[in-house]
């Protein structure tokens, strides 16, 4: 039995992975900037942390996951004041369908959500400490970092940051890996925008404090693991650990995890500003199912892989979801306390220990799948065979969450259904709609008769 080993950007290699408290990961994940609904890039990232979280809770350890709501940033500032909104206001709706879309996409909960606005507080004393260790200055009102007091700066990224121009300063919350410069801790208040008052001034925080502040706060002062796309890498993370060892003058974060980028068919990030984004919810109006989305995003490549996005990708994973229904249907009834057998089940754990290798694991089920199919259709395969070929597929199903084990289906139904029901007795008609929508979205058409409700499968 190997150990599971993780590629950390820090280092450039792979490394054991080693928490530092025996059987307990902290681990830190940077989640949305909720000025919009989240795209199914951005769920790259956070499927990828999934299936991180997946892969240690099944190496039997207890997992703390911090992941963060960005409500105060440029982009949120600018669109809340032009809507006439307060920041709560605006961003409530857009962490709303965050919650949604996770459940949508059977994204296991992180313990903890912290919002940037209700932090205001801790991100202040941060930026007093980094003052007391003579790493800030003020200029024009607004605090900024010195990065020439702190050697390290530029390790995470690589950069070189030697020719770097003494006091030169960055306002502005997402900047080009060309350009390092002093970067905004506090910004001073402007005209029109929402602020807090607080003993560095009237003003609001920068991006990056929240990470190190909200970290820190929930996990230590040193955390296992820190996550996120390669695009965070600079300067968010590269600013979070000037700010957090800075302060403490500890490592802050072990291991470090990037996830590369959706890109759109041209082989371009996906992103907002580029306009070629597609969200989940789009991909459901489009027909597609959760579980094809979960898996497409999941398993079309590596993680450390860009991923390209197509119809072809979303087609070829909703039949891989298929067959993997169908081989459980095949099955039919077995045991349930069957063990799966040793061959498969040890390469499919070894390639998710090799750096959360599912493509190869997902690639080693298919193979057992194909060999095991002709014993099952001539009839061969034993019960005992039978038994173990599907707690094979409830091993690999505690990571992908795709497969519906026959039955499994009709019990959600009725309980979805019951569920309607009660909301349609205390007249909260737009739960029962949303539930409606949710069953249609499974292939699930409601018929309201005279007798109750029916359904049927309509694909
Ligand atoms: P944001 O909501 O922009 O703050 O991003 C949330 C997460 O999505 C971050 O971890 C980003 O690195 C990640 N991300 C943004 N765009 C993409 C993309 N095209 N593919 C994968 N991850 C992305
Ligand atoms: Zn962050």
């Amino acid at each position: 039995m190997t150990s599971l080993r993780l590629h950390n950007t820090m280092s450039g290699r792979l490394e054991q992975f080693v928490p530092i408290e025996p059987g307990h990961v902290r681990m830190y994940t940077c989640g949305p900037t909720v000025h919009d609904y989240s795209h199914i890039g951005n769920f790259r990232t956070f499927l990828f942390e999934d299936l991180l979280r997946r892969v240690l809770l099944q190496q039997g350890y207890r997992v703390t996951q911090v992941m963060n709501l960005t409500d105060v940033e440029d982009r949120i500032i600018k669109k809340s004041a032009e809507h006439g909104q307060t920041i709560d206001e605006f961003t409530e709706p857009y962490i709303e369908a965050f919650f949604q879309d996770l459940d949508t996409l059977r994204i296991q909960r992180a313990e903890h959500y912290p919002r940037a606005t209700q932090h205001i507080f801790e991100m202040v004393s941060l930026i007093e400490r980094l003052t007391e260790n003579g790493h800030t200055y003020v200029a024009d009102g607004s605090t900024y970092f010195r990065i020439s007091s702190f050697p390290r700066y530029g390790a995470l990224a690589h950069l070189d940051v030697s020719g770097l121009k003494a006091g030169a300063r960055v306002d502005v919350d997402e900047y080009g890996k060309d350009d390092p410069r002093d970067f905004v801790l506090w910004k001073a208040r402007k005209p029109g925008e929402q602020s807090w008052e607080t003993p560095l001034g009237t003003g609001r925080p920068g991006w990056h404090i929240e990470c190190s502040a909200m970290s820190m706060q929930y996990l230590g002062e040193t955390l296992d693991i820190h996550a996120g796309g390669v695009d965070l890498i600079f300067p968010h993370h590269e600013d979070e650990i000037a700010q957090s060892e800075g302060a403490t003058g500890k490592t802050f974060a072990r291991y470090w995890l990037h996830a590369q980028h959706l890109q759109d068919a041209t082989g371009e990030k996906m992103s907002k500003r580029l306009r070629n984004f597609s969200t989940v919810r789009d991909l459901l109006a489009e027909g597609y199912t959760p579980r094809a989305i979960r898996y497409a995003l999941l398993t079309g490549a590596h993680y450390r892989s860009p991923l390209a996005f197509s119809p072809e990708l979303l087609k070829a994973a909703d039949s891989a979801v298929k067959r993997l229904d169908e081989f459980a249907v095949r099955l039919g009834s077995v045991a349930a306390d069957a063990e799966a057998p040793a061959d498969i089940r040890g390469r499919w754990d070894e390639a998710l220990k090799d750096d959360l290798n599912l493509p190869a694991a997902v690639g080693h089920l298919f193979e057992f799948i194909k060999a095991f199919n002709p014993r099952l259709e001539s009839g061969k395969a034993t019960a005992a065979e039978r038994a173990a070929a599907m707690a094979m597929l409830r091993h690999a199903n505690l990571i992908l969450d795709v497969i519906e084990f026959p039955g499994a289906v009709d019990a959600e139904v009725e309980r979805l259904i019951a569920e309607r029901e009660a909301a349609r007795e205390r007249r909260d008609f737009g739960r029962a709609d949303e539930i409606r929508k949710q069953l249609l979205a499974m292939g699930i058409q409601l018929d309201d008769t005279k007798d109750g409700p029916r359904w049927k499968r309509i694909r």
